[in-house]
């Protein structure tokens, strides 16, 4: 399969590993948007958040266990964001199910 997060959680494209469990990977995004700019995702390929469903949901709950857990070691004390991107026009541009850690900074509401 042509994906560029999958090729990533293979080792077939070099990134910077920030966590890695049996079922979740997380990297610095490539393009950091904030001071602390980290990408979770599931190792099994699931094209976007309108794909989840009864059998795959369970990876997105361990997700969000995994974002807490690196928000600490990250030293996210004060907050931060964490944003899930699903099809074209809310600017999903890599089709595998990802959620974006942000902190280290202040945000704005609703974008920025
Ligand atoms: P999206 O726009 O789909 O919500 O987010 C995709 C993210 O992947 C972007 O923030 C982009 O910077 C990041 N990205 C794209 N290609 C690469 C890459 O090859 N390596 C890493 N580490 N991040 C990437
Ligand atoms: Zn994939």
């Amino acid at each position: 399969m042509d994906c560029l997060f999958c090729k990533i959680i293979n080792g077939d494209i070099p990134s910077s590993k920030v966590y890695e469990d049996d079922t979740v990977f997380a990297f610095r995004d490539i393009e950091p948007q904030a001071p602390v700019h980290i990408l979770i995702i599931p190792k099994i390929h699931i094209k976007s958040a309108a794909e989840i469903t009864p059998e795959n949901s369970s990876v997105v709950a361990h997700i969000f266990e995994v974002a807490a857990k690196i928000a600490e070691s990250e030293g996210l004390t004060d907050g931060y964001r964490i944003v899930n991107n699903c099809g074209d026009s809310a600017g999903q541009t890599v089709k595998h199910l990802h959620f974006h850690l942000m902190g280290g900074r202040e945000f704005t509401w609703p974008a920025g």
